[in-house]
């Protein structure tokens, strides 16, 4: 066996062969695949083989849609046949809600360039007969479903991973990963020790014994899943007779999905009495077999079916097929670089291998191979949980993530397992004021406030929800009068040291301030697209202070520690700073009572410390709500006590407390964009607009900065611009296509009600030739093309005075 390699990637499931194949695609030949048994010993060889490219995250169903056009190709490069059937599938929808979103997802589709249709149940009837149509309002027609053979695909990649120059060492089975002083690793195997230049870590269903051997915790967990074969039946059979296939049918309602298995057919459950497996680590000596039948667990579940499809009652059952397989707490996989570790690549909780292996290979090779994703990959980023997170975590959301599986899941929508687990000291306060909360990264935020006799639960809707009515009067007590938030869900840096102002200068692309002042600056990534949207603070000429989206603290701090320099120490403090954001026409007012420095003065963009009341803060004179405004941050320890200060003056000005769901329709107003939804590695500056922000003219040789001259130089293709667009019940949320001259143009990054101005606001791309004010264009949301106009300047306070006022 080889003793030294490029990439030794550790599991010869489906995931593990993907990355193989990936890597020599891309030109990386030198690569050692060991996986302990034969190929396919964990999930893969029991998995019922279907794929789709349904998913919520656009990102996600664009390499589905990569992974399921990819077996072809396999197919050809290696003569092995992964026995595919594109019979095309459907999405059943039984109740509005359902159909809403299906309507959403054929929306987004049209600039995906997938071609699903919504049918009727008379077309339901048609293309699948078992179907019993009763109660059905329609679904979604997706040609590209189907399902293969997990076997022989998994075959396919590994031999073509060997073609590309790939070695797969079956039975070698991986004892310890040891990381070496220059960020190269030895794996020690049975079979020998092997010196690796990077660890790719496609153990599936070990993937956390395995992590552990690298002194790290993955998050993920497997559970339990079962699906039935039945005999022969007989609508089947006369289907196969007339030269046909019977296509995929999913059920949500019933939580099922079934599709034609020989002369029969293979129905398989994510039922709601569910089970996670072995919790406490998977047992090295599971293999090839199966978890004891559970008809219980599933017996509501196939009392549905019966009814939705008669025949399966007729037929009997020939086997049961029930394993264990993985997942992350939101149920999307973990790729990536490890973060705290060098050269150590995560390819796992893949819990559909066979529709996102494929992509999830490529983008992983991708990253190895040329540093950087074709695409946003942040909603698979093994980063995009933190370090609070536990096993105890893990699994109350697995758990919660596999019995939503095939709910409806709506925009506004916050999932209830494993909170409340982050608070900020003052949680009870809010909490007595009537928060209706909502999490981000672990922690909990709210969302509004509701009033004496009110829910104090927002209802999940595509339309306008319960939170309408309290959002507009937060939305009015900012631009009356005064407003106060947590800052707890930013994410905060604290860059100290000699270097740190030369370290900034590269790192970011924007103008560093000078001290006691606030710049606002993109990052890019090398290829010039955005890789973080910062505001930055300079405190004095070694010290300082960034802030930016909470949820991007793990890729931040990774590639921070990616580029680090010496004489520079970069600190992720964003747990160890909190406070609030006054916004407001009385904002000055309420400051000042609270403190006895003069900071009436503070311009537009000034930063200083202060006392206030008797805590020690930063203040900052910016707000993301558009208008006069001051962020205060301290000391989570003192929170409260400058809670107390400023809601006592503040009380005498009408302060009241506004939650995210107000601070987004108030960014709204001034058209500010936001991070993952405006800004993301999608875009570029020059498209966004946020190529303003980038000081072309500074010295610093930034990160990014030949690609943003590049754009700058040959202009960008597409433009984000604003749209008033004339909603009835349901607004913009993000996804939705933008129609020009009869065409599907663009799409919208997102979008919300205006209670400023009561306007519905779409932010969208669209080509830049198409881009002029006033232009008519359409918007379709929930199935519906509604007339939208292209604004010029925001409609509330068009030339920033409240702001720098
Ligand atoms: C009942 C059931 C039905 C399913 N149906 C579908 C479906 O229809 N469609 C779909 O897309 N997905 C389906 N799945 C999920 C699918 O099986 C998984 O997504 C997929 O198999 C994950 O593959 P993997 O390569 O990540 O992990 P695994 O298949 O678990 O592979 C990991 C490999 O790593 C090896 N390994 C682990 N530790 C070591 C070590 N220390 N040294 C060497 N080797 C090691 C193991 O032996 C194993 O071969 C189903 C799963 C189940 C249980």
């Amino acid at each position: 066996m080889k003793t030294t390699t490029r990439v030794c990637i550790i599991g010869g499931g489906v995931v593990g062969c993907s990355v193989a194949y990936h890597l020599t695609r891309l030109g990386w030949s030198d690569v050692l695949l060991l996986e302990r048994s034969e190929l396919t010993s964990g999930s893969t060889w029991h998995a019922a083989g279907g794929f789709h490219t349904l998913n919520g995250d656009t990102n996600m169903a664009a390499l589905q849609g990569y992974t399921i056009r990819l077996y072809r190709e396999l197919e050809e490069i290696t003569g092995l046949s992964c026995g595919l059937h594109h019979v095309g599938g459907l999405t059943l929808a039984q109740d509005r809600d359902r159909m809403d979103m299906l309507l959403a997802e054929r929306a987004k589709h049209r600039y995906m360039g997938l071609e699903t249709e919504i049918i009727g149940p008379d077309e339901i009837a048609r293309r699948a007969p078992v179907t019993n149509t009763a109660g059905l309002l329609g679904a979604l027609y997706d040609p590209l479903d189907g399902h293969l053979d997990p076997s022989g695909t998994t075959h396919a990649y590994a031999k073509a991973a060997r073609i590309g120059g790939a070695t797969i060492a079956t039975h070698c089975m991986v004892h310890e990963t040891i990381p070496r002083a220059d960020g190269t690793w030895t794996v020690v195997t049975d079979k020998g020790t092997i010196h690796a230049e990077h660890v790719v870590n496609a153990a599936g269903l070990w993937a956390r014994e395995v992590a552990a051997m690298a002194g790290t915790y993955l998050p993920l967990l497997p559970m339990e899943h079962q699906y039935l074969v039945t005999e022969e039946v007989p609508e089947i059979a006369e289907i196969i007779a007339a030269g046909g296939e019977h296509p995929h049918v999913m059920n949500p309602a019933g939580e099922c999905y079934l599709r034609q298995e020989g002369r029969g057919l293979c129905i398989g459950f994510y039922e709601q009495p569910c089970r996670p497996w072995a919790v406490d680590g998977t047992p090295w000596e599971f293999g090839h077999e199966l978890l004891p039948d559970d008809f219980d667990k599933i017996a509501d579940s196939i009392e549905f079916a019966y009814r939705r499809f008669p025949a399966l009652e007729r037929a009997g059952i020939k086997s049961v097929i029930h394993g264990p397989f993985t997942f992350a707490p939101d149920g999307n996989p973990l790729i990536g670089p490890v973060p705290g570790l060098r050269n150590y690549w995560s390819a796992c909780a893949v819990m559909a291998g066979f529709s996102q292996g494929g992509g999830v290979g490529l983008m992983l090779a991708q990253w190895m191979v040329e540093s950087e994703c074709e695409r946003d990959v942040s909603a698979m980023d093994v980063a995009r949980f933190g370090d609070w997170i536990t096993p105890g975590y893990t699994r109350a959301k697995v758990v919660e993530n596999y019995q939503k599986r095939f709910s409806v899941s709506y925009p506004n929508e916050e999932l209830p397992a494993a909170r409340p687990f982050r608070t900020t000291p003052i949680y009870d306060i809010f909490d007595q004021l009537g928060a209706v909360w909502g999490h981000q990264y672990g922690l909990e935020v709210a969302n509004y406030f509701a009033e004496e006799g009110e829910a104090r639960l927002e209802t999940p809707s595509f339309r306008r929800s319960n939170a309408f009515e309290a959002t507009r009067r937060e939305v009015r007590a900012v631009r009356e009068a005064v407003g106060i938030n947590e800052v707890h869900n930013f994410g905060k840096y604290r860059v100290t040291g000699a270097n740190a102002r030369a370290w900034l200068d590269r790192i970011m692309a924007g103008r560093i301030p000078r001290p006691g002042r606030v710049t606002l600056s993109p990052m890019l990534s090398p290829r010039g697209r955005l890789w973080g949207d910062f505001t930055i603070s300079c405190l004095d000429e070694q010290t300082f202070h960034l802030t930016a989206s909470y949820g991007a603290q793990g890729w931040h701090m990774r590639w921070f520690e990616h580029n680090a320099a010496p004489d520079v120490r970069v600190e992720n403090i964003s747990d160890r700073l909190t406070g609030f954001q006054i916004a407001g026409p009385r904002a000055r007012e309420v400051l000042v009572a609270c403190t006895r420095d003069p900071l009436g003065e503070m311009k537009f963009m000034d930063v200083r410390r202060a006392t206030i009341g008797m805590v020690d803060c930063l203040v900052q004179r910016l707000s993301y709500t558009g208008d006069l405004g001051y962020e205060i941050y301290c000391d989570p320890m003192a929170q409260r006590a400058l809670w107390e200060v400023l809601w006592s003056e503040g009380r005498k000005q009408a302060m009241k407390p506004f939650g995210m769901r107000a601070m987004m329709s108030l960014r709204l107003d001034r058209f500010f964009g936001a991070w993952l939804r405006e800004f993301s590695p999608d875009y570029t500056p020059g498209e966004t607009g946020m190529d303003r922000f980038i000081a072309w003219s500074k010295k610093a040789d930034f990160i990014g900065r030949a690609a943003a001259e590049a754009e700058r130089e040959a202009g960008s293709p597409r433009v984000l611009v604003p749209f008033a667009v004339e909603a009835e019940d349901a607004d913009v949320h993000g996804d939705e296509p933008v129609w020009i001259d009869g065409e599907v143009a663009g799409f919208c990054t997102s979008g919300g009600y205006s209670h400023t101005t009561d306007t519905s606001l779409a932010l969208a791309l669209i080509p830049r030739a198409a881009a002029r004010e006033g232009l008519m264009a359409q918007i379709e949301i929930l199935g519906q093309r509604r007339p939208a106009r292209l604004l010029g300047t925001p409609l509330f306070d068009p030339r920033g005075a409240r702001l720098h006022g």
